[in-house]
């Protein structure tokens, strides 16, 4: 089967008879493999350099009840919170002084963090950091919404679109949420002139290879410029606290495939794989993967951002864990780039 990853690396597309017998077919030779080459196109286009980027988690209450998410509605077992704006510009003046140039503003869907509230935070952060990027990952908005917040100085928004498939997208929401409203948000952002991020979780309950070709497939045509590729990893107090976690394999497998299609592409290696398993993030990289984004919410508030059991926000994945990050990279003969860090063709 290594012509199918010669033909994906060379024509950038496969047809999706190929794609299947790649995703169910794949040993860990032809994974080893498919992984090289992956890495070899991120080393052309991005040398041995990866993006850092501060994530600034900004409040875990959600009015969605996502039935994989630690922090859905429906959990009661989680203490809430919601930063400050001064709270939030401390992060990035800590960001700041560590030498990261792109802050990445996340949480959940938080009514009581309204549009004004969101475009009053970005103005601030853009008028204090001009040449840093701002992204965010703030969920489902009104178009207007987005339009204000990139107005004042966002310039990337990540929202994965979780499955492409109308039935396996009602397996993982409850009612009130829909695909389509997901990509009409993606179609908007990128109409606005975001760099746009979208995504999947790699083994999400019910998730089958039919699915995977139909998330590449999307993936292929709307041609994001980043791509958010982690394993589903359960959390104790969700609807899907037995459901098995993705596997470290699946994840490089598809982190690869995208990488080999979208050799400009920005792709973490993502908390969730350093948290499936202690070198994730490192086979992450060596899968393609060429961004990383170690966390810079307030110490005391980080386990409460929790998503899936056990995530990680300590050692390398701490924004004062650079250090040992540099240190992780130098081993597989990488290095940190302090850059900006924006999409190039
Ligand atoms: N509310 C925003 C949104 O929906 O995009 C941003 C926050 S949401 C928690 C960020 C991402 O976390 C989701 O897109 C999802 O893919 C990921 N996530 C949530 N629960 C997860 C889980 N149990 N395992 C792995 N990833 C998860």
């Amino acid at each position: 089967m290594r012509q199918w990853v010669d033909k994906l690396r060379k024509e950038r597309t496969l047809r999706p008879e190929e794609f299947r017998q790649l995703l169910t077919e794949c040993d860990g030779e032809l994974l080893r493999y498919i992984n090289e080459q992956a890495q070899e196109v991120s080393l052309r286009h991005f040398g041995n350099r990866i993006f850092i980027r501060g994530l600034i988690e900004v409040s875990n209450c959600c009015r969605n009840n996502c039935y994989y998410c630690g922090i859905r509605k429906g959990n009661p077992n989680l203490e809430r919170y919601r930063l400050t704006a001064k709270s939030i510009l401390d992060c990035c003046k800590q960001g700041y002084e560590l030498g990261f140039r792109t802050f990445v503003l996340q949480g959940g869907e938080d009514p009581v963090l309204t549009d004004e509230r969101i475009e009053s935070i970005v103005s601030a952060i853009h008028r204090n950091y001009p040449d840093c990027a701002i992204t965010l990952s703030l969920g489902e908005k009104p178009c207007e919404a987005y339009e204000r917040f990139f107005q004042a100085g966002a310039n990337r928004y990540l929202l994965r679109h979780e499955t492409y498939d109308k039935s396996h997208y009602r397996q993982l929401h409850p009612e009130g949420m829909s695909c389509g409203h997901r990509l009409q948000c993606l179609q908007d952002l990128k109409e606005i002139g975001y760099q746009t991020g979208t995504g999947i979780m790699v083994g999400s309950p019910g998730q089958t290879v039919e699915h995977l070709i139909q998330d590449i497939l999307f993936i292929e045509q709307f041609r994001p410029e980043m791509i958010g590729i982690g394993p589903f990893l359960p959390h104790r107090n969700t609807p899907f606290a037995q459901s098995p976690c993705g596997t470290v394999e699946q994840t490089i497998l598809l982190l690869s495939i995208f990488r080999l299609m979208h050799p400009s592409a920005l792709i973490p290696a993502t908390t969730a794989l350093a948290t499936l398993t202690p070198d994730g993030r490192e086979r992450g990289i060596l899968a393609g993967a060429n961004v990383v984004m170690p966390n810079l919410s307030p110490q005391e508030e980080r386990k409460k951002y929790n998503l899936y059991n056990n995530k990680a926000s300590l050692g390398a994945e701490s924004a004062e864990g650079l250090r040992i990050l540099q240190q992780q990279l130098e081993n597989i003969g990488y290095q940190i780039s302090f850059d900006r860090g924006d999409y190039k063709q």
